[in-house]
């Protein structure tokens, strides 16, 4: 069976990964389970360059020449964009007041940098850029976003990150109070990773 590696060492991303493309009958492991653990410079200015970077690096350290013949890499590089904040945190985001300060601290510094920015001009949206590089070094990119408003308190137990304060106007809740299966349907990560799948199907089967 032909593999499709995930550049992650994140287990709630390939969860999502995996029941994203399970009916295609490919096995998905993440970069670890490969046996492959680079060093990743995210040195991109955009989130696809981003997600290029960490798929052709793994791509480039699969010393296994028969798994590099039978292997798609895919990697996402993914986060917020706050329009009133010239798209602060964006590929910052992971980063944004140092990779171990809480999601609820960084959330919280948002909230007050924004707190006189009337409700017109709070639009936001979370992107998700997936690069994905095929056996005979052929690369191609897909990008999924979801748009929705910043809110004036962080509300909401489930998700991660900057869920609590991203508000989704249509379901008049914060992404942190949608379910699993709700948040799944919409978000940026399983958008970026629909197109993608259409794309793997069309060229194993097209
Ligand atoms: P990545 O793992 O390098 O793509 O970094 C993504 C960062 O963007 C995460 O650490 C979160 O801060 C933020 N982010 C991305 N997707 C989401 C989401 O669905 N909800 C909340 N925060 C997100």
């Amino acid at each position: 069976m032909r593999q499709i590696i995930f550049a992650t060492g994140n287990q709630g991303k390939m969860r999502e990964i995996r029941a994203i493309l399970e009916d295609m009958k490919w096995d998905v492991v993440s970069m670890k389970e490969a046996g492959i653990d680079p060093e990743i410079e995210e040195n991109g200015a955009t989130f696809t360059e981003n997600a290029v970077i960490k798929a052709q690096t793994v791509a480039d350290n699969l010393a296994d020449e028969k798994k590099a013949r039978e292997c798609v890499i895919l990697a996402d590089d993914s986060g917020l964009v706050i329009d009133c904040l010239n798209g602060e945190p964006g590929i910052y985001s992971a980063r944004y007041l140092g990779e171990e300060t809480p999601f609820s601290e960084k959330s919280a510094d948002l909230l007050r940098r924004m707190k006189d920015v009337p409700e017109e001009e709070r639009s936001a949206r979370f992107v998700c850029a997936i690069a994905a590089v095929f056996p005979d070094g052929e690369m191609i990119t897909t990008e999924g976003t979801v748009e929705g408003r910043i809110g004036y308190e962080l509300k909401g137990e489930n998700g991660f990150g900057y869920d609590p304060i991203f508000y989704l106007p249509e379901y008049g809740r914060t992404a942190a109070e949608l379910t699993d299966d709700e948040k799944n349907q919409i978000s940026h990560r399983s958008r970026a990773l629909e197109l993608m799948k259409a794309e793997l199907e069309k060229r194993m089967f097209g």
